[in-house]
């Protein structure tokens, strides 16, 4: 891991202010061996800036943008925290790609505590492009949606009522939005494609044989229809991230993306040596984002901490997350965008 104090930052010098030095040199003292030489030394620090320094992953920016989103209050489709969140993600992640596309759809659901009146949910998915030519793509996702029931809460008078999400949403929209702010101003090998999917658990497991993915997974499975299924698209492999802010955060290889992925598996955990909160060995089988995904023809891994105590309880709040487990998830990713 890269020491923390180290920030890619400093190393950026910008047109402007190379400009302001050779200006200012030039107004002060107006002597040509001097001029050449702050020619040299500004093509020396563009240099620099060019080189292909891994960038550095900022776990606390990231824990911030999680606080952010959490105080948009719940984000279950339907609610206003939703709709606001929604117009966020979109402003941050026009401001850094090269293409934001915002898929909207409706789903047939009347279960929500937010839409009693109708009998359909528009839920949107977002998918923020980076290096829209490059031919060789990565897919990297999460949810942004919360759930609207904390019906694991050991309270039943909290069951009914929708979870704030810290971790179980906001958590890996939180990476990918850094790590968006980071591919902006560094190219990675791959051409990348955030995607961020709504409707990931308005799901019951009650629901099993009535309907697909038991009502989950709304979003990914629409952008495998729509998306995938049927088109050119073909990123080499894809990486969801969920649950990944877990302040006690310790991940295991997740079991269904050791069955269809199992080689993008072992390349991701071995970049992730050294970094403690990684273990090469299975653990849990989880229905996430990534199942779509993978039966559409994308090989796609799961990244997530499921040992978290307050996994769907409306105790999933932002103190029970921390900047270093966001910091080691990005490291991570950091080395896979970045390093050979
Ligand atoms: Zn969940």
């Amino acid at each position: 891991m890269i020491h923390k104090d180290t920030k890619y930052t400093n190393f950026k010098i910008t047109n402007h202010e190379i400009s302001q030095i050779f200006h200012k040199t030039f107004i002060c003292k107006p002597n040509r061996k001097l001029n050449l030489y702050v020619i040299i030394l500004c093509n020396l620090v563009v240099s620099i800036g060019c080189t292909n320094e891994v960038p550095q992953f900022d776990g606390e920016r990231a824990y911030q943008s999680l606080v952010k989103l959490v105080d948009f209050g719940p984000r279950a489709p339907g609610s206003t925290g939703h709709e606001n969140a929604l117009r966020y993600l979109l402003d941050e992640l026009s401001i850094v790609a090269d293409r934001v596309q915002r898929q909207d759809f409706l789903v047939p659901f009347n279960h929500s505590p937010f839409n009693h009146l109708t009998d359909s949910l528009k839920l949107t998915n977002i998918i923020a492009s980076f290096d829209i030519e490059k031919g060789n793509r990565i897919l990297l996702c999460s949810h942004w949606d919360t759930r609207p029931w904390a019906d694991q809460d050991p309270n039943p008078d909290n069951q009914k009522k929708p979870i704030l999400g810290a971790n179980d949403g906001a958590s890996g929209v939180a990476c990918l939005l850094e790590l968006a702010r980071i591919i902006k101003n560094q190219k990675p090998r791959y051409g990348v494609d955030i995607v961020l999917f709504d409707g990931e658990d308005l799901g019951k497991s009650e629901w099993r044989e009535e309907v697909l993915y038991s009502g989950y997974l709304l979003g990914s499975a629409h952008f495998a229809k729509s998306t995938i299924r049927g088109t050119g698209y073909r990123p080499q492999f894809g990486i969801l991230i969920d649950m990944v802010g877990d302040r006690d955060l310790e991940i295991y290889i997740e079991g269904n993306s050791n069955q269809f992925a199992p080689e993008w598996v072992r390349r991701v955990f071995e970049k992730a040596k050294g970094i403690p909160q990684f273990h090469p060995e299975i653990r849990h089988f989880v229905t996430d984002d990534h199942i779509p995904l993978n039966e559409a023809g994308i090989p796609t891994l799961l990244l997530i901490d499921f040992d978290y105590p307050y996994w769907h309880t409306l105790e999933d709040t932002p103190d029970k997350c921390s900047p270093e487990s966001l910091q080691a998830v990005g490291d991570l990713l950091i080395r896979v965008l970045y390093e050979d």
